[in-house]
Order: C-alpha cells, then sequence, then structure tokens
C-alpha cells in the first residue's frame, strides 16, 4: 500500500519536508494549515493598492553559508542578489547599523580609522565593571553608556519588554561594533530575496502530483485517534504547548504588529529598513517595501511602523522568549511527546508524530535553519524507515 503522510503547517518546515517525502518514496502527502495560504510566517503577497510585495509577517531576507539549503531553494525560485542595509534614527540623528565605523566617526565627529577607533571605542568602556552581571552592565563595559543608551537600551526595552539590567551578561557575546565600512547587516555567503516572493518559493516546493495542500484546515491534536486518512506519520510544526492543550502552561513568546503608514510619497524613507532604538517613540523599525525588490518599479509606496508586544491568546507567536521557566515548560511537553510516541507505536492504527520547525522545537530559527533541519530529519526518517529503526521525534536535542 502506497504510503500516506500528514504535515501540518506549509511553511517553510513543513514544505520542505513534503517535496523530500515524495522526491524519495512512492507516497501521498496532505499538507494542512489553518491560515489561507502557504509560507507561513515567510508569507509574501502583492499588495493590491501599490503593486509592491509586501512581507506580510514582517521583512524577510535569505542569508545562508550552508551550500544544500542555498542550492535548495535556488531549485524553486530566483533569489535575487539583496543586502540589508539598516539605518537607525536616533535622537542625535540618522546613522549607519551595525555600528561600524561611519556610525562611530559621524556618532562622535571624528574622521578616525580601524586601530585610533578601537582604542577610542576601548576608552569609553566602563573600567569599573569588572565582572558584568547583566546586559547593561557588559554593554557598558564594552562600548560606554553614550553608545549603549543611543543603540541599545531602548532598543532592547522595546523589543523585549524588560529592562536591560534583568536580561542576562550573555546576551551580548561579542563586541557589537565593525572597525570598518561593512553595513551589511548579515555576513553570511549567500543573501537574496526571491523575485517571485517567498510564497512562490513554497508554491513551487509544493507543486506536485503526490502532495495536496489544503488551506484553511486546521488540525485539532486532540482528534488524533479519530483521523480517517489512514496517515503512516505525522508530521507537525504548530506550535508545541498548543498540541498539548496548553496542558503543562504557555510557552512565552514576543510578537510583533504592525501599523501601516499613511503617505502619498512615492518613496517614504529611502530605505527597507530604519530602526527606532529611543525609548521614547513607541516603534521599534519602520520598514518600506518596495525597496526589497529594486528590480521592481512602482509609483507608490506601502510601509509599517512595528511594535513588539507580549503574546497573548489570539496574537501570532513570533519571537521565543526562552526564559528559565519556559524552558522548564518545554522540557514537559517534549516528554509527553516521547510518551505519545511510544503509545503510538504500541497501538496500530494511530500515526506517529514528528514535531518540527521554529513553533514545535520553540526556538528563535531563521529561514536556512528551518530548511536545513527539515533536509536533516527527511534524511534520518528516510533512513530509518528503510531500515525500520526507530524515526525520531524531534530534530533537535534540547539543553
Ligand atoms: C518578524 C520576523 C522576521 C524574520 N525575519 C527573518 C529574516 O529576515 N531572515 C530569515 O531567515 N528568517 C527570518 N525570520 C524567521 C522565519 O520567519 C522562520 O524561520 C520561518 O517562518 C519558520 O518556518 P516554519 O515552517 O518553521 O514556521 P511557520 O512559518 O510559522 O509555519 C508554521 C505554519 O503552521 C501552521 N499551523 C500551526 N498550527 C496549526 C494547526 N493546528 N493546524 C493547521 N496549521 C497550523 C501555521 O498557520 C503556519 O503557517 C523572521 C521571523 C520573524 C518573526
Amino acid at each position: 500500500m502506497k504510503k500516506h503522510f500528514l504535515i501540518i503547517g506549509a511553511g517553510f518546515s513543513g514544505a520542505v519536508m513534503a517535496r523530500q517525502l515524495v522526491d524519495a518514496l512512492d507516497c501521498h502527502v496532505e499538507v494542512w494549515d489553518e491560515r489561507d495560504h502557504v509560507a507561513g510566517n515567510c508569507h509574501t503577497e502583492r499588495d493590491t493598492e501599490t503593486g509592491v510585495m509586501v512581507h506580510k509577517y514582517g521583512p524577510h531576507i535569505f542569508n545562508t553559508d550552508n551550500e544544500r539549503v542555498w542550492e535548495y531553494v535556488n531549485r524553486f525560485g530566483e533569489f535575487r542578489p539583496w543586502v540589508n542595509r539598516v539605518k537607525a534614527n536616533t535622537a542625535r540623528g540618522m546613522f549607519s547599523m551595525p555600528i561600524n565605523l561611519l556610525t562611530i566617526n559621524q556618532f562622535f565627529g571624528k574622521s578616525m580609522g580601524p586601530d585610533e577607533a578601537r582604542t577610542f571605542v576601548a576608552s569609553l568602556g566602563d573600567a569599573s565593571i569588572k565582572e558584568p552581571q547583566n546586559f547593561e552592565e557588559q554593554a557598558l563595559k564594552m562600548i560606554g553608556r553614550e553608545l549603549y543608551e543611543a543603540f541599545f537600551k531602548g532598543y532592547t526595552i522595546k523589543q523585549w519588554g524588560v529592562d536591560p539590567k534583568e536580561l542576562p551578561a550573555s546576551v551580548l557575546k561579542r563586541l557589537p561594533i565593525r572597525f570598518n565600512y561593512d553595513d551589511n547587516y548579515y555576513s553570511k555567503k549567500y543573501q537574496g530575496i526571491p523575485g517571485e516572493g517567498y510564497t512562490g518559493v513554497i508554491r513551487k516546493i509544493l507543486d506536485h502530483p503526490r502532495i495536496s495542500v489544503s488551506l484553511g484546515r486546521r488540525f485539532a491534536p486532540s482528534t488524533l485517534d479519530d483521523l480517517s486518512g489512514g496517515y503512516h506519520h505525522i508530521f507537525y510544526t504548530g506550535p508545541i504547548d498548543a498540541f498539548f492543550n496548553h496542558s503543562e502552561g504557555r510557552l512565552g513568546y514576543r510578537t510583533v504588529t504592525f501599523e501601516r503608514v499613511e503617505t502619498d510619497a512615492e518613496d517614504y524613507q529611502g530605505n527597507a529598513v530604519i530602526n527606532y532604538p529611543d525609548e521614547s517613540v513607541r516603534w521599534t523599525r519602520i520598514h518600506e517595501h518596495k525597496h526589497f525588490t529594486p528590480w521592481e518599479s512602482h509609483k507608490k509606496t506601502i510601509a509599517f511602523r512595528e511594535y513588539s508586544k507580549e503574546t497573548e491568546e489570539q496574537d501570532v507567536p513570533y519571537y521565543p522568549k526562552r526564559l528559565a521557566s519556559d524552558k522548564q515548560i518545554l522540557m514537559r511537553y517534549r516528554q509527553r511527546a516521547e510518551d505519545l510516541f511510544r503509545e503510538s507505536s504500541e497501538a496500530p492504527n494511530r500515526p506517529r508524530v514528528t514535531f518540527l520547525g521554529r513553533l514545535a522545537t520553540y526556538r528563535y530559527m531563521d529561514m536556512e535553519a528551518v530548511i536545513g533541519e527539515a533536509l536533516e530529519l527527511s534524511d534520518r526518517f528516510l533512513k530509518a524507515a528503510e531500515s525500520k529503526s526507530a524515526v525520531p521525534i524531534f530534530p533537535n536535542q534540547e539543553k
């Protein structure tokens, strides 16, 4: 009998897993997503008024050093070179980000070279802090108060909703400054944005005669025993706490909301992303989406102010907070997933469930990470299925 798989979620995780299965096996794969579109949080769609390709859940820039991932995505779309050059709008004016030699020279009204600037920034650090106890102390020790307050303090408070004194020093591991004029936000070998948007790429990944996609279809985990599809295995990419009906508690996430900027300008801010690190400005950044596709031309523009907030029940979970209390809850859910898997192995008609993707493993993961992990997990799953050995329940170990 042909194997029949069910995948919950049509984001990159679910789509890549579906494609790997049909490419390797003579099987059928159903993909369900409760939204009315594929691509999960990477979804892009053309704004009807301006014609601009909008990143509906926030700006997404593809960046990777992973050759396999880069080759994989290029099978399904044309990635056009694109470099993120962020600016910061501060009380002292507009600066280049991440903090680089231009930022330092303009901020302090100097024209230093790399070595001089390195010595200068070191002299700004608070030497009285020997063992930094939190994020703020670490920043003050590394870069001093002026740079910390202009670029980090307010942004961190707005982004994470906590005082930087409450965050661990380890959050700021390396000196967040470049002593050259490199203003490329990422440092990966391959960077780009797909010409037809991420949704175009994911549609192509899913475009296979043995993959069927059902949109607007929610999977209720309580129905696991009553599913009538005769599925051999389920891959679940939704939130792990929702899978278990939040019975061990809710995992903490920050979320973001967007407010459209009212403007008649052809070009509102002259750049894709401008950060607002000042605490007095309520939004964290403004993104203007026509700048993500400089190869297109549009008479009108569309831009959004982005606000960060705690996630409430009805919100889309975005950034996992991973506080110590969250990790304890996560471990309990992972144990439940393992117990469920064992019970399912003993019940011949109940499909076993593998958890993957950013929500099911409760980690912040870039697109390259979820694609890479789905590729590796599918390799392991296929190998285990062939040798009839234990298939993986999760793609990762949790520390
Ligand atoms: C604001 C923001 C900006 C980002 N920018 C970048 C960037 O610049 N570069 C980058 O590489 N990455 C970026 N990312 C990360 C990127 O969004 C993720 O890597 C990617 O979306 C993860 O894919 P996924 O398939 O694991 O999850 P998702 O995209 O969240 O897909 C999960 C899908 O499962 C569906 N689902 C969940 N539960 C159910 C259910 N019970 N029934 C049916 N369907 C269900 C959901 O509707 C969703 O479509 C950003 C993330 C955020 C939050």
